[in-house]
């Protein structure tokens, strides 16, 4: 049995009978099915049913909404707000496929040569609990318009959003099998892959579980797409508009009680200004406004799981041991960790070198550009990195510096249907979102007339 429960009031929300071998055999059955049909759809029809599935997000978003917040701890405004933004990707995808995926014309000596993108089968998505909604929309909007079917593993303390998403593409008229939630543990997910009707694999989540399932499918050579950890620097120059820098770190590090992959995990703040920077920025951080997440006046929320604020303590505790100072919050209440501010933080710190999932961040001063791009780069992970400088000749000299998969200037990285997202290092491999996104699930097809 799989349990969903609110991470808030510590309610059991609901039992959901876990999938037998024989459960999987019938959704992998209905999903080939379901795929011999929907690959010969045309880009119109998927287009219309996509739109249907965004005006049904849009029109129901308050219920969908309460579902994340329940079964994760979201404050209810950014439920809101992540539900919102999958009916654009939903959008975004409709628009947009049937010109990311048309035939491309390559002159050779052939009469004829053209790329043909076609669609691979049944994909597997093995998805993660803080953004249940979104990581699922922004792999399966794509998916489904290149003509592949979708089969969800969702994380087992959001089961019940799982649920829910087969929901929306069901109202929204898609054929039954298109895209079906699986409840399955992660025990199963081996059985799933090694299934000759399952062709390719994307999972977001920790490194842990990205490297087994990378395995499972190197090992069956089927393709697999990882969007997995990161540790992202903030990177405050003396230069930058003090104010902005502060709200967006603040912000970069806080939404989503800080439960997010690309989320600011490391503050490098040049040392010119550390003591305005780091003023300003506790006072911005006192002022969140903490609380029951179902409050739309919700900030910050609980943690998803008691266990992922115990693991941000003893990460907090564990740095202050070796030399970092607590300056603001950092006491843990079952669930709930009060925003923490860390200074003094060394790149040997808990805080700085592993990746620290909730309301947390630590401090690290420079003092020199090269400075901050040895500690910028000086991670496991390569998501993402902001900057902040009214200097936009230092930025352009600084990024071919940067390892990451995205570098943002004074802007929090954010995802955006239009532009790639995905990683380096630890982060894994691949792109989601944009042209990149859409191209990752298909056979990019070589057609030659003599
Ligand atoms: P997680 O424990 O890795 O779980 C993610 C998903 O993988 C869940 O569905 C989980 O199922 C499944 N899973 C876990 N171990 C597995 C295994 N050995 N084989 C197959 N499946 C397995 O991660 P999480 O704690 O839910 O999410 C937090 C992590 O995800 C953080 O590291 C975060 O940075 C990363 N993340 C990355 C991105 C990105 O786009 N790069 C976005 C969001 C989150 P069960 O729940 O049943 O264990």
């Amino acid at each position: 049995m799989i349990i969903s429960h609110n991470p808030y009031t510590g309610e059991k929300l609901k039992e959901h009978k876990e999938f037998t071998s024989e459960d999987i055999n019938t959704t992998l059955d209905k999903a080939t099915h379901a795929f011999s049909e929907w690959k010969q759809t045309s880009f119109s029809q998927r287009s219309g049913l996509m739109l249907k599935a965004a005006e049904e997000l849009k029109e129901n978003k308050q219920q969908y909404a309460e579902t994340i917040t329940k079964e994760m701890g979201k404050p209810i405004s950014q439920s809101i707000a992540e539900v919102e933004k999958c009916a654009w990707v939903c959008e975004y995808y409709a628009q947009h496929a049937e010109a990311q995926l048309s035939p491309e014309a390559i002159e050779t000596d052939a009469e004829d040569s053209y790329i043909n993108y076609a669609p691979l089968g049944v994909v597997l998505a093995i998805m993660p609990w803080n953004y249940p909604f979104w990581q699922v929309f922004r792999f399966a909007a794509p998916a489904l318009m290149a003509g592949n079917v979708g089969v969800l593993k969702h994380a087992s303390n959001t089961m019940m959003c799982g649920g829910k998403i087969e929901q929306v593409f069901l109202r929204a008229g898609f054929p039954k099998g298109i895209f079906q939630n699986m409840i399955i543990g992660s025990k199963k997910v081996e059985e799933v892959l090694k299934d000759d009707r399952v062709k390719a694999v994307t999972l977001t989540g920790s490194g842990p579980a990205g490297s087994a399932v990378a395995k499972t499918a190197g090992g069956l050579i089927k393709k697999s797409v990882l969007e997995l950890g990161g540790s992202n620097a903030l990177v405050v120059f003396a230069d930058a508009d003090l104010e902005a820098a502060v709200e967006n770190c603040v912000q970069a590090r806080f939404q989503n009680t800080g439960q997010s992959c690309i989320a600011g995990k490391r503050l490098l703040v040049e040392e010119k200004i550390a003591a305005d920077f780091t003023k300003l920025f506790i006072d911005k951080v006192k002022a969140l406004k903490a609380g029951d997440p179902m409050d739309p006046n919700t900030y910050i929320g609980v943690q998803a799981r008691e266990d992922l604020a115990k693991d941000l303590e003893s990460q907090v505790e564990r740095s202050v041991e070796m030399g970092a100072e607590l300056l603001l919050g950092g006491v843990r209440k079952k669930a709930f960790f009060e925003p923490a501010v860390l200074s003094g933080v060394t790149s040997e710190m808990p805080v700085f070198n592993e990746e620290t999932f909730g309301p947390a961040i630590g401090i690290t001063i420079f003092n020199s550009e090269n400075e901050a791009v040895a500690l910028m780069n000086d991670t496991q992970f390569g998501l993402g990195v902001s900057l902040f400088t009214a200097d936009k000749e230092r930025a352009k000299r600084l990024i071919p510096q940067i390892e990451d998969g995205a570098v943002f200037i004074n802007e929090l990285v954010k995802s955006d249907p239009r532009l790639p997202f995905g990683g380096t290092k630890k982060s894994g491999y691949g792109r989601e979102l944009s042209a990149f996104g859409i191209r990752e699930f298909v056979n990019v097809q070589t057609i030659y007339f003599k």
